[in-house]
């Protein structure tokens, strides 16, 4: 097997990026580091970070590049990113990405980065944003109108009431899109224009979808 080095998975909200992440993950046994869950676990433990994150998270807007940042600077030190690692929603601003390309470049034993960037169009991101609820229990994933549980409300797994996600509103996802045009949109023309960099549709089987990148990422890296 390959070692498949940094993955990034680039998107706006609702392509899948968490799930492609889960099954990289599977396929590679890198770590998969989500910016948003990491947010998430400093506002659930009210950390300084969380404290200044939850409500500018809550109302769809881009967390300040330092923190983000530093955020993942400090993941990256962990050990078990050394074969790779599979960055979900970052980088989601231009400063992030050069920020992340020159500490790559520092790092003269890494791999150059791979860039992936999953499309789905606007109604079905829509559909799948405000119908997501989540399991607090199992973290499994819902849709009430594609993925829906055998008790409407409830996890088939632990039978917790599922929970939704206070940015999966309609209102904080038209935010959320409108900070993915201004300010990640030209984070996908920066890879795309670096090379290494893979485009795949969004809208298809799971596995499908994985197979592909996988397939994509193994050429590139051979
Ligand atoms: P996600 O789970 O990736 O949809 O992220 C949820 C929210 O966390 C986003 O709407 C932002 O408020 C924040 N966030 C996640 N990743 C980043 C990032 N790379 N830069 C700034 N804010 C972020």
């Amino acid at each position: 097997m390959i070692v498949p080095g940094p993955i990034l998975l680039l998107g706006a909200p609702g392509v899948g990026k968490g799930t492609q992440a889960k099954e990289l993950v599977q396929h590679w046994g890198i770590p998969q580091i989500s910016t948003g869950d990491l947010l998430r676990a400093n506002v659930a433990q009210g950390t300084p970070l969380g404290k200044t994150a939850k409500e500018i998270m809550h109302r769809g807007e881009l967390v300040p590049d330092s923190l983000v940042n530093e955020m993942v600077a400090v993941r990256l030190q962990q050990p078990d990113t050394v074969k790779g690692y599979i960055l979900d929603g970052f980088p989601r601003t231009l400063a992030q990405a050069h920020w992340l390309d020159g500490r790559l470049a520092m790092q003269t034993e890494a791999l150059p980065l791979v860039a992936v960037s999953i499309q789905v169009d606007y109604n079905q991101l829509l559909r799948r944003i405000t119908g997501r609820r989540n399991c607090p229990v199992c973290q499994t994933i819902y849709n009430v109108y594609s993925k829906p549980p055998q008790r409407a409300g409830f996890c088939d797994v632990e039978g917790a009431a599922l929970t939704q996600r206070s940015d999966d509103t309609e209102k904080a996802f038209a935010e959320r899109m409108r900070a993915y045009a201004a300010q990640t949109a030209p984070v996908i023309e920066h890879y795309r224009e670096l090379g290494r960099f893979i485009e795949v549709p969004g809208d298809g089987q799971i596995a499908a979808i994985a197979a592909g990148i996988v397939a994509a990422v193994e050429r590139l890296r051979k």
